[in-house]
């Protein structure tokens, strides 16, 4: 049977040219700072993304991690919004590694009011923990793949700065958000003091994430990246993928945007199905079951049998991820099989 997985586009997997450059790899021990491959990635990737430096870590989760680790003193409270990655899908990692409290603002589509965030950040009082740090998200994973401006970029950094707060941009999907806004991604990373991105999703590497900023920042974070057993050695094999999902995968997200919005606009033409398509400006799409009478995760489970993969991510909600592995006869397939399972449930 065929699968169709859209689940996420970490699944995508490394293309033919990434193969090749991987076996090509010329490497060295990047403990000792030794590997040609890492240095060419972490250069190439600090010129794209607008920063000083940049650090190759194994996953995305790691980059954030360090990120925090490196901006933070112990019991230091960091901002962020209330359905992030940070605080949502990391394990606690902010409490665990940077020994840090943390303190949630709702947000719309990842955008928090910057009066929300001018009340948080807490003043001098010996009650109060410090503010070390504030966290961004774009895109926005569980808001739907939602993009942020770099007006909304520069209006949250600048509330921190003006207190004294650095800010982290965790850009695990950035290039999908500037392809949907069409500006260089230099314009969202500018106003903010580090950033990580992943080359694993969208971008198609077998492994890998950058961490991003000024020089001082990443020398210090590859000392925390070291702690935590993010040390690599011949990795320029990892990073030989990566610089092509940097210099070839980039320009090709617009295509996943698009077969996004052809589901979207097959998903909404299903009764009972709700979906705004308009909704979801990128790669990802969250599709209301809430009328079915049945759980998201008996509905996806009703059309995995038919090889079609999606991640439910509430008792009502599932989310379809497309990727350069869901062509778009197979996204056609997609809402064809939907549909008719649709029918059979109205049935039961
Ligand atoms: C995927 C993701 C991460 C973490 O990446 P991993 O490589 O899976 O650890 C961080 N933030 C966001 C918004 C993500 O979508």
């Amino acid at each position: 049977m065929e699968v169709i997985d859209l689940r996420s586009d970490t699944v995508t997997k490394p293309t033919a040219e990434m193969r090749k450059a991987m076996a090509e790899a010329e490497v060295g021990d990047d403990v000792y700072g030794e590997d040609p491959t890492i240095h060419k990635l972490e250069t190439i990737a600090a010129q794209i993304i607008g920063k000083e430096a940049a650090l190759f870590v194994p996953s995305g989760t790691m980059g954030n991690q360090v990120a925090a680790m490196t901006h933070l003193s112990r019991g230091e409270e960091v901002i962020l919004e209330a359905e992030s990655h940070m605080f949502y899908y990391e394990v606690g990692g902010l409490a665990l590694l940077s020994a840090a409290q943390t303190r949630t603002i709702p947000g719309k589509k990842g955008f928090m009011e910057p009066e929300a965030i001018a009340q948080a950040i807490r003043g001098e009082d010996l009650h109060f923990p410090r503010t070390g740090l504030l966290c961004l998200e774009n895109t926005h994973n569980r808001a739907g793949g939602t993009v942020l401006t770099p007006a909304q970029i520069g209006a949250m950094a600048q509330i921190a700065h003006d207190r004294g707060v650095p800010v982290h941009l965790d850009g695990a999907r950035i290039f999908n958000a500037a392809t949907a806004l069409g500006i260089d991604v230099r314009e969202l990373t500018a106003p903010v003091d580090s950033v990580m991105f992943c080359l694993s999703k969208g971008l198609g590497a077998p492994v890998g994430s950058l961490l991003a900023g000024t020089k001082e920042f990443i020398t210090k974070a590859r000392k925390n990246r070291k702690v935590l057993g993010g040390g690599l050695r011949q990795a320029g094999i990892l990073a030989a993928a990566g610089i092509i999902a940097l210099e070839k995968m980039v320009d090709r997200l617009a295509e996943d945007h698009y077969r996004a919005r052809l589901l979207a606009e097959d998903l909404a033409n299903i009764p009972r199905l709700m979906i705004d398509p308009k909704a979801f400006p990128t790669n990802i799409l969250i599709c209301s079951v809430a009328k079915l009478g049945i759980s998201a995760e008996r509905f996806s489970a009703l059309f995995a049998q038919h090889g079609i993969l999606t991640n439910p991510t509430s008792p009502t909600e599932i989310r379809f991820v497309t990727h350069k592995d869901v062509s778009e006869a197979q996204i056609r397939i997609t809402s064809n099989v939907i549909n008719q399972i649709v029918k059979a449930v109205n049935h039961f």
